[in-house]
């Protein structure tokens, strides 16, 4: 397939595919996917070997927010019956997050909910990162607080984190269908921050929440323009109680379709498969890790993944091998060019929150049209009750007396 072997020369020169390129991946039939993933498998590989990076979610203050945005269990009005709680205190985000590096996480990822920190949070924050870092050697940390006012991305680089994740999620176009009460360009103000204060961008995206093929080219590229290391891959978890509940749009199918588009278009950058993962690649995860570079370990902010036995079977068994502290995540031509971060000399969250870290797909362009079954599977889920089988609201781990499943 021509279009495949341009794509796959593209990646491994780091070059930018075109456009029409990146919507032709997402517009691929049932019969093209296993050389799709094959494909972009190769480009996977070329930077990041059969490495797996581990990273565990601490959610240091979950729900009551302010904001509202629609994909999110934690915002203003949320029915969702979720875990609410206020600052967890340093020692007791430590002790989360020692369950999640026992696992073999290398990266922990801070997230509060609320549209941003105040200076007295960033101040919470720090002191949580010397706990975290005082009692673990080696370990990364990334904050995700929400919107970064003046000299806050440095205050938080100078109590050590070493990167700092905050989502675009959907595209310039469609963003105020999705929030009102921030905006895409300040999203891409805190990303900006974070990057212009030696911190390791962290952004990604949300799929699923109705958007066009042409939206979630759209974001993949303003993403690429911001030059994240990282870029979490959220599929939208339609919490019950929450706008987007009936949002059912996605496939195993076609999420892997997007995590290669992703890696096509970002060829040299940590894919991290973020929420949703279980809910929506279900028995096709082992093979969105051909993609992806990068997962959550056990739960996630507001909702309950697998255990993190099951993931580290799944990484052992597809034939990957989870990757160590010591070892570098990013090729080294980024590590380079952030000589002095922590993060990247030594390896690199979010889903981002299932709210900032976290979410969709939607109706397919024109060349979609040609694969009519899956348009039946996804009218049929767009059609269903809520899948309470499939989403599971987080009962254990930060903010209760209960083990993780890390
Ligand atoms: S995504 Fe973040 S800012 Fe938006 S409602 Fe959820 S917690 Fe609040």
């Amino acid at each position: 397939m021509d279009l495949l072997n341009t794509l796959l020369d593209k990646g491994l020169r780091r070059e930018l595919p075109t456009r029409d390129e990146a919507l032709a991946v997402l517009a691929t039939s049932d019969d093209e996917l296993l050389d799709v993933v094959a494909a972009a498998g190769k480009v996977r590989r070329q930077w990041f070997g059969r490495r797996v990076k581990l990273n565990y979610l601490v959610n240091l203050k979950s729900g009551l927010c302010p904001e509202d945005c629609s994909y999110c269990s934690q915002r203003l009005g949320s029915k969702a019956e979720i875990l609410k709680y206020t600052w967890l205190k340093p020692d007791q985000a430590s002790e989360a997050a020692a369950a999640g590096l026992a696992g073999g996480a290398k990266r922990v990822c801070l997230v509060a909910s609320g549209r941003g920190p105040t200076d007295r949070d960033v101040d919470r924050v720090s002191d949580t990162i010397k706990a975290i870092k005082d009692q673990n050697e080696g370990v990364e940390v990334c904050a995700c607080l929400g919107l970064l006012s003046d000299g806050q991305a440095e205050r938080l680089r100078d109590a050590g984190a070493d990167a700092y994740n905050h989502n675009l999620n959907t595209s310039e176009g469609t963003y105020g269908d999705i929030t009102t009460t921030h905006t895409y360009a300040d999203r891409v103000d805190t990303v900006r921050r974070a990057h212009a204060a030696g911190l390791s961008a962290c952004s990604g995206l949300i799929a699923g929440m109705g958007e066009s093929d042409e939206d979630l080219v759209d974001v993949v590229y303003a993403l690429r323009a911001l030059d994240p290391d990282s870029v979490p891959v959220n599929f939208l978890i339609p919490f019950e109680g929450t706008p987007l509940a009936k949002e059912w749009n996605l496939t195993p199918q076609r999420c892997l379709r997007i995590l290669a588009m992703v890696r096509f278009v970002c060829p040299d950058v940590e894919v991290r498969i973020a929420g949703g993962r279980e809910v929506h690649l279900r028995t096709m995860q082992p093979l969105a890790l051909h993609l992806a570079n990068s997962i959550f370990l056990g739960d996630y902010l507001t909702s309950e993944g697998q255990a993190g036995k099951a993931d580290l079977d799944m990484i052992a068994d597809a034939g990957f091998e989870v990757e160590g502290t010591g070892e570098v995540t990013l090729p080294e031509h980024r590590a380079t060019a952030h000589a002095g971060c922590g993060s990247h000399t030594d390896t690199e969250a979010g889903t981002g929150c299932g709210s900032h870290g976290g979410g969709g797909c939607g109706p397919c362009g024109s060349t979609a049209q040609e694969t009519a079954p899956e348009e039946l599977v996804q009218e049929a889920v767009r059609n269903s009750e809520a899948r309470t089988d499939l989403v599971s609201v987080r009962r254990r781990g930060a903010g209760t007396d209960l083990a993780p499943n890390a």
